[in-house]
């Protein structure tokens, strides 16, 4: 059995939280017409929604937010995550933004064209809608491993180098705007990108003339896998991963309400092209602001710059993981079905899987998170057929590849016996699974429900 790797900080401040009933819970259930998102976050024992500016800041950073300088223009902050840019990535140039879509609306423009395609190992949502919203194709490239979710191998995040050269070929070079290598890989399930694949990706973008963009919010997570499971790099401190995966790229945009560990904030680095980063600026200050904030306040600049060390820190990260791949393994031991390897930030369970008598179009994803938060107040997100809108001409429900239900895990935040409730948790449900209900939506909207759609339990 792993070991729980613990923790590399103490706790010094604490947020209570409320214990409720199961009658209590079937109750905020009924009210929030069976969508997780309509809770009431106080409602929420253990809050796996998602892990994205729920972490938890350090007293450093705390410290940075007092001491931040509010100036509109110069601010020391905006200086201090230039340094610190300039340091970790070696690009010449840093962009801060209010999150990871603002850096993609702010940079794509300069780098698509409508009509052009936008080649990717996976395209995180917000990045296929702004390649969209420019009038752009995205495309997803990921190895065809990804998919099989029942088998160890390291780099299941990797872009399929042989079908890059092909689509590139199919369409030919004029019409490929650029090229997004996501890591880690969000959409395949935090699954990371080896070095060899990312310096390969940028292989062939050079020879075509093809801007290389990187997709950065968990980058650190990926240089740790890069570190402990690619030939080569076990004696490489994590900064230096981290700048040689930067070398191959052209620019970045990251939300860095992941891995720098705040709660609202965002990045764009440009390597060297300054002509590149005067275009940048030129649409930061209509969309964020002036530069030098961005659309960030001065005291988030500063917790920023010192986020952005704490998420490289090797300690934190071996911490990291090793909590992910504990509850993965204690889960794997109690035969629930989850995609394996574990990705950088969440395990995802396969609730086709466990709940195998309910149809797709029943929502087995979202039938899974209801229970696990009837059962124990725990909140998580389906990733299946519920997700996936209707199609838009025929009306008609889409049906997912897999059925996930993501237990996304905030950094710094959980302990070990949170993770051993949730296991708990899962191990009663799993003897009970033939009870489980499926789920039909009683209202939509057009785009984007799973939001906002309302639900009722299947008689
Ligand atoms: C979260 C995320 C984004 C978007 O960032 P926001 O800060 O939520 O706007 C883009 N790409 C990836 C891979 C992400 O995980």
């Amino acid at each position: 059995m792993r070991k729980y790797v613990a923790e590399p900080f103490k706790i010094k401040m604490v947020e209570p939280l409320k214990m409720t009933t199961r009658a209590e819970r079937e109750e905020k259930l009924i009210a929030a017409n069976y969508n997780l998102f309509a809770l009431d976050s106080d409602d929420v024992y253990i809050d796996f929604l998602t892990d994205s500016g729920t972490g938890a800041m350090s007293d450093t950073q705390w410290a940075g937010i007092v001491s931040g300088d509010e100036s509109y223009a110069g601010a020391r902050g905006y200086k201090k995550v230039m340094t610190a840019v300039k340091d970790i990535f070696n690009y010449e140039y840093a962009q801060p933004v209010h999150q990871g879509r603002a850096a993609e609306q702010v940079l794509f423009p300069s780098l698509l064209k409508k009509g052009q395609c936008c080649i990717s190992n996976m395209h995180f949502d917000t990045t296929r809608g702004h390649v969209t919203l420019l009038g752009g194709t995205p495309i997803d490239l990921v190895v065809a491993e990804a998919k099989d979710t029942l088998t160890f191998m390291p780099f299941k995040g990797n872009m399929d180098i042989d079908r890059l050269n092909a689509k590139i070929a199919e369409v030919g070079v004029e019409n490929v705007g650029m090229i997004v290598m996501t890591i880690t890989n969000n959409s395949a399930g935090g699954q990371p990108v080896s070095m060899s694949n990312i310096k390969a990706t940028s292989e062939v973008a050079k020879k075509h003339g093809i801007p290389m963009v990187i997709d950065a919010a968990r980058y650190a997570e990926n240089a740790y896998f890069i570190k402990t499971r690619e030939e080569g790099y076990a004696d490489v401190e994590i900064i230096d991963i981290v700048r040689e995966m930067f070398s191959y790229a052209d620019a970045f945009t990251m939300s860095a309400k992941k891995d720098a560990i705040v709660n609202m904030g965002g990045l764009i680095g440009v390597k060297n092209d300054e002509e590149l980063f005067v275009k940048v600026k030129g649409l930061t200050i209509p969309y964020e602001g002036f530069v030098t904030y961005g659309g960030l306040a001065g005291r988030d600049l500063e917790a920023l710059s010192i986020g952005l060390y704490e998420g490289i820190d090797a300690d934190f990260l071996k911490y990291r993981i090793g909590q992910i791949e504990y509850l993965g393994d204690k889960l794997r031991d109690a035969g629930v079905p989850l995609q394996y390897p574990t990705g950088g930030h969440a395990v995802f369970l396969d609730a086709k899987e466990l709940l195998p008598h309910i149809p797709y179009h029943q929502f087995p994803g979202q039938a899974l998170a209801l229970e696990l938060y009837l059962e124990a107040g725990i909140r998580s997100c389906d990733i299946g057929s519920y997700m996936l809108d209707v199609d838009p001409v025929t009306r008609e429900q889409k049906e997912a590849e897999m059925e996930f239900t993501r237990l996304a895990i905030p950094r710094r935040v959980y302990t070990q016996a949170h993770f051993d409730v949730v296991v708990e948790a899962l191990k009663t449900i799993k003897e009970n699974a033939d009870k489980v209900k499926g789920y039909e939506i009683t209202w939509q909207p057009p785009i984007l429900r799973h939001f906002t759609a309302k639900l009722k339990p299947i008689k």
